[in-house]
């Protein structure tokens, strides 16, 4: 089965020195064209968020910071540079992940190779995340009225704060973060959070998130899954200290796709975080994550 792919070129920018590795998107697209061959079938390419569908997540002043690239009390937590090249590329990743989440309707699953910027929230930026490009596909499908509930299974290292406060007290939503606890960045509270020990290894860990992924399928029951599949907790990961391997991610990744195929329920992949000393080791992973997704519903 294809499973669709959306990337742009334009995800890249520039941000200087820095921890986060924005080549990282092409080169993702790379590795999956090495592992499965031509993908050209498979391949969308976005147009940025609408201003429509930024504002059901942002307030117009922080959208105006933004536009304007001005450091205010709205943008100064980001950890980024804020440039127009910077600010166009999230919006393009949210354009994205809303096109990755329609293809998912119609096909089972798709796969954003850019996205999963869970710790912006409505008002303000936060750590490497302007907008919340998650919390945008969620209202963009809900908008088109093909699903209302909606679960957001995020795995990345860092808790999925922004989501988490965006979508406090939203009975359609869904919001489980499994991460690590001890650990940037200040928590909220999402429907289901699952804080993990310094150290936790492949077994704990998968143990864990399916007792998380009983309660999302068990008692929520979603009708489309937003997987924010990040990558950092490998064990080489530079910002965190959980000690999963390489195999032990793309067994998460596995788990969580054949629960969303058992039960009938798309699925869109969002890359997220992902900080390993080598950055190949990085990209092998988010790669890995779309061969988890098309191995599952092939
Ligand atoms: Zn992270």
């Amino acid at each position: 089965m294809n499973v669709p792919v959306v990337y742009h070129a334009d995800y890249y920018a520039d941000i200087g020195a820095h921890v986060f590795p924005t080549r990282k998107f092409s080169l993702v697209l790379e590795a999956i064209q090495r592992n499965v061959g031509e993908i050209m079938g498979c391949l969308r390419q976005p147009s940025p968020a609408t201003r429509e569908q930024l504002l059901r997540i942002h307030a117009p002043e922080y959208l105006a910071d933004l536009d304007g690239c001005r450091w205010t009390p709205r943008t100064s937590f980001s950890e980024l540079p804020l440039t127009k090249e910077i600010v166009d590329a999230y919006y393009l990743m949210a354009g994205g992940t809303c096109l990755a989440a329609s293809l998912a309707c119609q096909h089972g699953g798709a796969m954003n190779l850019g996205g999963g910027f869970h710790h912006a929230f409505a008002d303000r930026a936060e750590g490497f995340c302007y907008v919340n490009d998650v919390a945008i596909a969620v209202r963009e499908i809900q908008a088109q009225r093909l699903v209302e509930r909606v679960a957001v299974i995020d795995t990345d290292l860092h808790q999925g704060n922004g989501t988490a406060r965006i979508f406090r007290g939203d009975p359609q939503v869904f919001t489980f973060s499994i991460h690590q606890e001890d650990l940037y960045p200040l928590k909220e509270q999402s429907s289901l959070d699952i804080g993990l020990e310094d150290g936790t290894e492949d077994d704990e860990y998968l143990t864990k998130l399916r007792q998380g992924l009983d309660v999302v399928f068990g008692q929520f029951k979603p009708q489309f899954v937003m997987y924010v599949g990040g990558v950092d907790p490998y064990k080489d990961d530079r910002l965190g200290s959980l000690q999963l391997t390489k195999a032990g991610i793309k067994q998460r990744d596995t788990m969580v796709f054949r629960r969303c195929r058992d039960h009938g329920v798309p699925v869109v992949a969002v890359l997220a975080g992902g900080y390993a000393a080598d950055v190949g080791d990085t990209v092998e992973m988010h790669a890995n994550t779309y061969l988890a997704l098309r191995g599952t519903l092939g």
